[in-house]
């Protein structure tokens, strides 16, 4: 099929933030469309994904993924259907996630797109319960610190997206007190309410060691954290001997040039203290994990069928918001999965 030639839509990085990003620091930009190549597949997105690790690569560090280029689009997971396709193993009109989101149109290599089944559930849950948010809740929980029946669990930014599957999922591995962290009583109200937590911990109302101290008295086995700084401290504190600890991700950081930079002296993780409770802690990347994608999904797309999975998102409507859900996404603006919806 020969291409036309269009244009389409995107958002380029326009300048590196200083700290917190704000909106002048993304551009929506208008350019052609290139021609279709041979193996590749023309994507009009309908579903974009917004996730912390962006944050990372606003900035010119080298990390586990290259940086975002000044003037040139972001990229991060996105779904959407197939419009015009010169790959023989990808047809016109299949539902695909890839990589090319932050634009409305998509010339993606047909190898990097995965076709989905949307008859088994809605195509942005791809981007959420049963894509790599939903990888990263079972793997962490699973292969990284290994959830096993009785354990007292505890999860940080609970109510959102990683978070409020993890709480569910643990609960599916036999966990005996499920405890969640977030911010602000609506959130620890959803926790409780809506995603079967049995205890949840408003960590913007303070004292966060003492609110954990009461909602785990004889202490956690399982700590998946996304938070970093008070959030480690306070969990290694809590943590019986042999606890495991998931490090997932360092949230209170990312706007202080990562990880445990934002930290500050007094919140630094007594590791010593790790050290004679023999707590291991253990990082991870989704990516790593891939290999159980298709394990997962089969799994997942039972729980979200049956009910016993249940899922929020926070939805922002058009290319242009997707900054703003961006850095919603950073300052809790969301609960569940934040999306934002193209089309
Ligand atoms: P999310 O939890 O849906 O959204 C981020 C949440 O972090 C916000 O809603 C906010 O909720 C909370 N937050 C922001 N600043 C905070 C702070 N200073 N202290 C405590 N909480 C804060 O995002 P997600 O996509 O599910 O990701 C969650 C974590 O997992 C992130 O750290 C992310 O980088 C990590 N992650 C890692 C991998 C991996 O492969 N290792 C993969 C996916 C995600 P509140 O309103 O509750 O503050």
């Amino acid at each position: 099929m020969t291409t036309q030639l269009r244009n389409g839509h995107e958002i380029q990085l326009a300048t590196r933030p200083d700290g917190a990003p704000t909106a002048a620091n993304f551009a929506l930009v208008e350019r052609p469309l290139p021609e279709l190549l041979d193996g590749q597949i023309l994507v009009r997105n309908t579903w974009m994904s917004v996730d912390p690790y962006m944050r990372g690569r606003m900035d010119d560090k080298p990390s586990y993924l290259p940086p975002f280029q000044l003037g040139a689009a972001l990229e991060g997971s996105a779904v959407g259907e197939v419009i015009e396709s010169r790959s023989d193993a990808i047809a016109v009109g299949a539902t695909v996630t890839h990589f090319q989101g932050w634009r409305d149109l998509a010339v993606v290599d047909a190898a990097t797109a995965t076709v989905v089944d949307t008859g088994l559930a809605a195509p942005q849950h791809y981007l959420g319960a049963l894509g790599t948010t939903g990888l990263t809740a079972y793997a962490a929980l699973t292969a990284i610190a290994e959830v096993r029946p009785g354990d007292v669990v505890f999860i940080s930014a609970a109510a959102g997206a990683v978070g409020s599957v993890a709480g569910q999922i643990a609960r599916k591995l036999g966990a005996s007190r499920v405890i969640g962290s977030a911010g602000g009583p609506a959130k620890t109200r959803l926790l409780l309410e809506e995603f079967g937590f049995d205890a949840a911990i408003d960590y913007r109302a303070g004292d966060l060691r003492g609110q954990l101290a009461a909602a785990a008295p004889e202490g956690i086995d399982v700590y998946l954290d996304s938070v970093g700084a008070e959030h480690l401290t306070a969990a290694i504190e809590a943590m019986r001997p042999g606890g495991r600890i998931a490090l997932v991700g360092a949230i209170s950081g990312y706007n202080a040039g990562g990880g445990n930079g934002g930290a500050r002296a007094e919140s630094t993780p007594d590791l010593y203290l790790a050290a004679t409770k023999e707590i291991t802690l253990r990082g991870m990347l989704v990516t790593s994990h891939f290999a159980s994608f298709g394990e997962f999904i089969g799994q997942a797309a039972g729980w979200l069928a049956d009910g016993s999975l249940r899922t929020r998102e926070t939805v922002y409507a058009g290319l242009d918001q997707a900054p703003a859900a961006f850095l919603g996404v950073l300052s809790g603006a969301n609960t569940g999965k934040m999306l934002v919806r193209l089309a």
